[in-house]
Formats: C-alpha cells, structure tokens, sequence
C-alpha cells in the first residue's frame, strides 16, 4: 500500500516524515511500496551494523521467537547470560545490564554513579551526585538523559530539567577540573559526539580525563551507543585511546536492529542491590538472541579490520567530493563520518538525494551544515563507490 492508502493521521507527529512507506530491505538496500529502492548510508541512525535483515539475525531471531520470547526479567535465560559472557569476554568490564534503548541504559549508568556517590560520600557524609556532560553532548531523550545532554535548547523544552548535570567544553580538560567540585562524582562523554555532527574526542582529551577522574575518585562513563559495536573500527571507541572507563552504555548497533542496550561496569562499580535496577523487557531472550548473532559476527576474524579499511575507503570520497565541490573536509572514525558542507544545504540534499530516480539515496543531516554516514558495517567498496557516483549528482544538481 502506498501512503495515500494509510490512515497515518493516527500517529503523533514526531517526525517530519517524507511520503514514502518502506516495506523491506536487504544488505545497503531498503524498498518502498512502489518498489523504488534505496541505498542506505543510514540505517536506522547507524543501528543496522550488518545491514538490513541480514541472514544470520533473522535466524537467530526466528529460532528463538519459536522457543522463548520472555519469561520475565527476573528469570535466566541462556542467551542473557552468553551475550554478557561475551560482551565481559571482549571488553574492560565485568558485570552487564540490559536494557531496551540507549536512553534506558544510559539512566542506567547515571543512577548507578549517583548509588556509587553514595557509597562513596564527600567527606562530611552527603551523597555526591554531580555528574559533568558536554556541550553538545547526546544521551537520549528521557528527562535525566535531555538534562545530561547538552543540546541547545533542550534545557528549556520540558523544564524544570533533572538537576546535577553541568557541561564542560568538548576536548577541553580545563573546563572539566573547573566544574569539578565536593559533590561530582563522574564525568560521562560520547567518545564521537554524534548527534553534534561526528566530533571525535581526542585521544590525549579521553587519556587525560582517564587520568583526571581517577586522581579525583570520580568514575568515567562512556556513552558508547552510537560509537560502540565496531562503528567505529574497534569493538568499542575508547579502545582508540587505549583507556578503561569505569562504565559504558551500548545502544543502537548491539541489537542489529532490535531494541537492545547494555550498560557495562567494573566490579567494584557494580553496586545495585537487588531490587534498585529493572524493567519489564530487560534482557529479554528474543532481543539478546539478536545481540548474540550481531555479536558473532562483529567479532569473526577480520570483521573489525574490514570496518577500518572500509573508513578509509569513505573517507577518500568524502575528501574528493569536499575538493570538487569547495566544502570543508570531513571527520570521523571508522563508519562515523561527516562531510563538512561549509553552508547550510545538508537538509536539502538529503531529500534531493532521497528523490534521485531510478534509485534514491538516504542520507541524514543532524546538522544543516554537515552530512553523517553510517553504513551497514559490511557496507561493499561498490556500494560506498555508487553512494559517492549518486550524492556527486545530487551536489551537482543544487550547488
Ligand atoms: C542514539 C543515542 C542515544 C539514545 O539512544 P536511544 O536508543 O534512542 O534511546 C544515547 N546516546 C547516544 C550517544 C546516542 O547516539
């Protein structure tokens, strides 16, 4: 059915959603009801990692539809606990919570560094509380994820904002020391900012924040859920900078597609009681059977490498079309990368390049002056070649 078919007036516009009904996709492409297709540099905001149904996920998912879907969060299953195996297995941390989005995950990591301040007061006993976020900074639209976020305008959008969080500058250590007081007790950062247009924290900033948090007896918690599961060429961003953070939340990639998050701690950090953290679908087999099967897969043999090399690989046309059409550059990490338009014409290519006939192109914009990719992290060279081939015809069609 096509849009005019569909009772859409039904949905809360939270979306200015374009007039397309998209009824299937496969790999880098995704199909609407007319049977146009498009090649996906989004997927769904960087969340597909193996790109659109792919085999191994729709098994693993079906498999345990058919056996198992939720017994309920207060039972075992087995795919919770090898998915947290796992995940221990291959990363700094030791103990893991599930959740459901990145946002969850992330209200997660706040509540379990204000348990920790707790246990670990200020000297006269108070509970320390504060944590210090960034400008710009994304983590999810919840009340207390909005208020640690640093987005202009969001302080105001549903106020009175979640107090304790204060915003330090991005990559500067100074302003950092100069908001820690008595009652911090954590730094959180984004180790890409993504949503404020893919900007990578230096390697010296996260190493030198390392060092700061733990000279202080504060803890550090790195929102990985847009750079995490290999998006960015490692299994985690951090390990670039060859630092342990005390905790990390994942999102988006973990689940393939599926609603699943993880937030991820160090022993002594791991300090809910029974009781204090939970939810009705965390952990779930059907989404963690998912996480399971994404997980084979980002961690076979030269998986990770591939993701590395295909960066490179888009980052070469990004810069040649940035030369061609007098842009400023491009940034990024691995399959996190935006071209630096210099002027804002991002939304306008977007729908131009959604338009393009006989196949579209999607692209997104989280600024007007940038464009983001994020592939499938099994994207081909031909695929990244051909996005390249159609957004030249998009630029030389506005510009
Ligand atoms: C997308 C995102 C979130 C929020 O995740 P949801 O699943 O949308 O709640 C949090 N942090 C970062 C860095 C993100 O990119």
């Amino acid at each position: 059915m096509t849009l005019e078919d569909l009772p859409i007036q039904s949905l809360m516009p939270i979306a200015q959603r374009p007039d397309i009904v998209f009824s299937h996709g496969e790999g880098s492409w995704l199909y609407d009801t007319r049977g146009k297709r498009y090649l996906d540099f989004v997927q769904g905001w960087a969340v597909n990692g193996l790109g659109h149904s792919h085999p191994s996920l729709v098994r693993a998912i079906s498999e345990q539809a058919g056996r198992l879907i939720n017994p309920s969060p207060a039972f075992y299953t087995e795919p919770m606990i090898l998915l947290a195996d796992a995940l221990c297995r291959r990363s700094a941390f030791d103990k893991v919570f599930f959740a459901n989005s990145g946002a969850e995950a992330n209200e997660g990591a706040i509540k379990l560094a204000r348990k920790w301040g707790r246990l670990h007061p200020r000297a006269d006993g108070a509970a320390r509380y504060e944590i210090v976020t960034f400008e710009h900074g994304f983590h999810g639209r919840t009340l207390a994820t909005m208020s640690a976020s640093g987005k202009p305008g969001w302080d105001t959008m549903f106020a009175p904002q979640v107090p304790g969080f204060k915003k330090a500058r991005f990559n500067d250590i100074e302003s950092v020391k100069a908001l820690i007081n008595d009652d911090t007790v954590a730094v959180m950062l984004e180790p890409v900012q993504g949503e404020a247009g893919v900007i990578p924290a230096t390697d010296d900033f996260l190493r030198e924040l390392r060092e700061l948090t733990r000279q202080r007896g504060l803890l550090l918690i790195a929102d990985e859920v847009q750079t995490g599961c290999g998006r960015t060429g490692k299994l985690f961003a951090h390990q670039h900078a060859g630092i342990e953070p005390d905790i990390m939340t994942l999102g988006k990639g973990i689940g393939g597609g599926v609603p699943l998050a993880a937030l991820l701690c160090r022993d002594e950090v791991s300090v809910f009681e029974a009781g204090e953290q939970g939810g009705t679908y965390n952990g779930n087999p059907l989404t963690t059977a998912a996480g399971l099967a994404v997980f084979g897969e980002l961690t076979a043999p030269g998986f990770l490498e591939n993701i590395a090399r295909l960066g490179d690989v888009l980052r070469d046309r990004l810069l040649a079309l940035s030369e061609e059409f007098g842009f400023e550059g491009e940034r990024g990490v691995g399959l996190l990368r935006a071209l630096r338009l210099g002027r804002d014409i991002g939304p306008q290519i977007v729908e131009k390049a959604r338009e393009l006939a006989p196949e579209g192109l999607l692209l997104n914009a989280p600024r007007p002056d940038l464009l983001r990719f994020m592939p499938a992290l099994n994207v081909s060279d031909d695929e990244i070649e051909k996005m390249a081939a159609m957004l030249r015809r998009v630029l030389r069609s506005i510009l």
